[in-house]
């Protein structure tokens, strides 16, 4: 909703903030922060675990060196010595590209939506997994374009459905522009794409003249040694990469990164130069220094270590706790893993009682742009210790044991169903990360 009967500016507004969503849970997870809630619900990184005080001696350094610098307004595209160690970082992923490619933006969200900007019109379709997330669904409806899903399974998207769809909305007279993706450690899904999937899905946009957006977070955030690779290193001319510091190093900094083929590029800096001016300066100058000056892969490899153990410890939860017919995905690496509870059960309507009981989720319906997701939900292990997430799926199983007992008394109402999710009438809702 973009207002009530007391707003004076309500007539005021722009078409396109219809698009843009208040959330119903919004006001749960400030109660869902408290200390003595088990929140399962953010995807906050574990910052305990970087240096702090060589990075505060680091910053302190660069002031005092190049504060002038530091401080003083910058390039649209950001500065040059980020975007080569971006390249790098890419490298890893069997990316090839060149710091003229790069764009880097504040935090990945931003470029989604500068993307969104660039290429949507209102009416426009934009194809995503089912589930997506969330964040991208709030950008790309308040541009007003259209998410349509595409079905996914443990091994991500499904091409034939990716085909079933482009031929199904073309069949209505809708323009696809975009494919959204997220190939590696899935929001909220916790699935990676198969390897032998990406080339297929790299194929099927270019001949039917949909650009790729892949959105890779969490690609280096794997708990085993592989590293997949992107599907811009299939096809570098019509997927356009994004990238981001939040997952990897500090998500305060705001710093993600777009690369793009070269006409793309272009536009994507005037977007940036006209949204933001430029990225900020200081914190790529930062990040750059962390890169150089600090054991940076070392820190991924902590940062995986610390999840991997977190992962244990839900997933082994889940299945000493949660009730039958219960199914959930098994991450191999980011922050989620996502929850199918048998047919009956409301997780956003159940959402209140789980605060009550100390303990909090993301709702499915989140993650859906089309009401599906009902008895579906995101939990995260990211932050909370290991001991902490086996009491949170405790109480979380508490909370079901009780809805279960509501259901024999009144019955249960839940009917569609999809490969990832389920279905219910409500709309997107920000996530905290
Ligand atoms: N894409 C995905 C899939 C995410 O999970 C997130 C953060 N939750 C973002 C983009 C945005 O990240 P940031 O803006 O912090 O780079």
């Amino acid at each position: 909703m973009t207002g009530n009967s007391l707003d004076p500016h309500l007539a005021r507004y722009a078409a396109r903030t219809d698009g843009m969503r208040a959330s119903a849970i919004r006001a749960l997870f400030a109660v869902a922060n408290r200390p003595e809630v088990v929140s399962l619900a953010g995807g906050m990184p574990y910052l305990e675990s970087l240096p702090l005080a060589e990075l505060a001696a680091d910053v302190a350094q660069m002031i005092a060196q190049d504060g002038r610098v530091a401080l003083q307004y910058g390039s649209g595209q950001g500065i040059l010595e980020l975007r080569e160690h971006i390249c790098q970082i890419m490298a890893l992923e069997g990316i090839s590209a060149h710091p003229d490619d790069v764009v880097v933006t504040v935090g990945s969200q931003m470029a989604l939506d500068l993307v969104t900007r660039i290429f949507c019109d209102p009416g426009d379709v934009i194809l995503a997994e089912a589930p997506s997330y969330v964040g991208a669904l709030g950008t790309f409806s308040s541009y007003q374009a259209q998410v349509v899903h595409v079905d996914s399974d443990e091994d991500g998207l499904l091409p034939d459905a990716l085909a079933a769809a482009i031929e199904s909305v073309r069949a209505s007279g809708r323009r696809i522009k975009l494919l959204y993706t997220i190939p590696n450690f899935h929001n909220p899904a916790g699935t990676t794409l198969a390897v032998e999937r990406r080339p297929q899905i790299a194929e099927l946009c270019r001949d039917a003249g949909i650009t790729v957006l892949e959105d890779n977070p969490y690609g280096l955030l794997g708990f085993s040694d592989t590293i997949y690779p992107a599907i811009r290193s299939i096809d570098a001319e019509n997927v356009i990469y994004l990238g981001s510091f939040s997952k990897t190093f500090a998500p305060g900094l705001r710093i993600g990164w777009v690369l793009a083929p070269h006409a793309v590029r272009e536009k994507l800096v005037l977007a940036n130069e006209s949204a933001t001016l430029n990225p900020p300066v200081f914190n790529q100058m930062m990040i750059a220094r962390y890169l150089s000056n600090f054991d940076w892969q070392s820190q991924i490899k902590t940062y995986r270590q610390l999840y991997a153990e977190r992962r244990d410890a839900m997933l082994g939860a889940l299945e000493a706790h949660m009730p039958e017919g219960t199914t959930w995905t098994h991450p191999d690496g980011g922050f989620y893993v996502w929850v199918t509870l048998p047919d009956g059960f409301d997780t956003a309507a159940m959402l209140p009682r789980a605060v009550t009981a100390r303990v909090a989720y993301v709702p499915g319906t989140a993650f859906y742009a089309d009401g599906f997701g009902t008895r579906q939900m995101r939990l995260s292990y990211c932050y909370p210790t290991p001991e902490r997430i086996v009491e949170g799926v405790r109480r979380l199983a508490g909370v079901l044991d009780g809805e279960q007992d509501i259901m024999r008394t009144f019955g249960s109402s839940s009917t569609r169903r999809r490969s990832l999710g389920a279905p219910s009438p409500s709309s997107p809702s920000p996530d905290t990360a």
